[in-house]
């Protein structure tokens, strides 16, 4: 029997439940509150905020492995602990260059992986004629702990983004060198691929997926993406070049841009399972969580692949301040023909919070459909399943 350690006990933590049952492996989770989802799982929990190392050395000591489903932890710290043998899976050095958006594009940069032309705040002398070489909209980012589009703002011109800047840096008593600007890339589709490396160094990719992102967060993914079997060749190469050179081990989520030329750029890595991911639960053979399982616990990984001709991912996300459990909203949305729903067992909803979500597999019933997805027609029919869903969900 193994025990993992969980650095984060949110919903990605609590999703790992049913792998480790089969696995065989018990979760001990490091989480600062008893109404985080995954204490409900946990065989164990150390109440401590994520970036506590002291918390995280507890943590070890009833553990064989520690992973994170949250990665805003405090690495120096941390390093001290693994360089007195405590194992971490990815290793620290994995996490490092991404930790900071504004390292991780130079990172990807440096393995001549496809980004965004990007600068650092504090590393031009002429802001203004920089910042209008990049052209307008640019995009502003904190460069650390954003998520869900927090800390991500679009800039339509200089005066904005003077009035932005000043009201972050006083606000959050920050200072420029927090941020890092870049080009709006006018994507036509955003896309994502989950990838797992194993101990021995095997990778497998789950299916390019399309993300739809509404005010920088997530609302709907389809699988697989509508794009040519070049793009998904590019799109796995440059999964295999990045978990390589990292000697990842563990799940990977890799976000990207499609421009209209079929260029593809990458946005974001996040070194761990991923939103876009979640349609493996019920879709694939072997789900992020299991594979992240397998990965962590030295065993061999398991088939990504899907088992059904498609499906579509739909977030269940918080639109107001409540502490309502939803239950007749959940009910219908369960009752949709092959529909899985997930709900995270938050005790308070606020807007834009993850509180569940529902995959809709697309065979049997829906199989047409999900054929036509794979064969490049049925996008229309995957975005009116999750208008369905979102009906059902949003208050009208
Ligand atoms: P977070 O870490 O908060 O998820 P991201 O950098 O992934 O932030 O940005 C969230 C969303 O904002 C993206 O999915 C995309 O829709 C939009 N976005 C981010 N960067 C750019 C960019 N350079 N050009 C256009 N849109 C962007």
């Amino acid at each position: 029997m193994k025990r993992v350690g969980v650095i984060g006990g949110g919903q990605l933590a609590w999703m790992m439940a049913d792998a480790a049952e089969k696995l065989g492996v018990e979760l001990v989770v490091q989480t600062p509150s008893e109404y985080d989802p995954a204490v409900s799982i946990a065989k164990e929990t150390i109440f401590a905020l994520v970036d506590d190392a002291t918390a995280t050395e507890i943590l070890a000591k009833k553990c064989d492995v520690i992973t994170f489903e949250n990665e805003f932890v405090n690495l120096q710290a941390l390093s001290v602990l693994a360089q007195q043998g405590i194992c971490f899976r990815p290793r620290l050095e994995a996490l490092a260059p991404l930790l900071d958006k504004y390292h991780q594009r130079c990172y990807l940069r440096d393995l001549s992986l496809p980004v965004p032309q990007f600068f650092a705040l504090d590393e031009v002398e002429n802001i203004k004629s920089k910042i209008e070489s990049l052209g307008f909209p640019a995009v502003l980012k904190s460069r650390r702990h954003g998520y869900d589009g927090q800390g991500t703002f679009i800039i339509p011109d200089f005066a904005t983004f003077e009035q932005k800047l000043s009201y972050e840096i006083t606000t959050k008593t920050l200072n420029q060198s927090f941020f890092l600007l870049e080009e709006f890339v006018p994507f036509e589709r955003e896309l994502a691929v989950v990838a797992a490396r194993s101990v021995e160094g095997e990778i497998v990719t789950y299916p390019v997926v399309e993300t739809q992102q509404e005010q920088q967060v997530c609302r709907r993914v389809i699988a697989p993406a509508q794009i040519t079997p070049n793009q998904v060749a590019e799109i796995q190469a440059i999964a295999h070049t990045l978990l390589n050179s990292l000697e990842v081990v563990g799940i990977f989520g890799i976000e990207l841009f499609l421009g209209a030329d079929g260029k593809i750029l990458v946005n974001e890595i996040a070194p761990r399972t991923h939103n876009s991911g979640h349609f493996s639960l019920d879709a694939c053979e072997t789900s992020q969580f299991e594979q992240h399982l397998r990965a962590v616990c030295g065993l061999p990984l398991g088939n990504p692949a899907l088992q059904c001709a498609g499906a579509v991912m739909v977030n269940l996300l918080g639109y107001e301040n409540s502490h309502s459990d939803y239950q007749s909203q959940r009910q219908q949305i369960a009752e949709i023909p092959q529909a899985h729903l997930h709900w995270y067992g938050k005790t308070e909803s606020r807007p834009g919070r993850k509180l569940g979500h529902v995959t809709v597999l697309l065979d049997n019933e829906n199989r047409d459909l999900g054929s036509a997805i794979a064969f490049g027609v049925g996008a229309a029919i995957a975005n009116n399943i999750a208008h369905t869903i979102e009906s059902i969900w949003y208050p009208r």
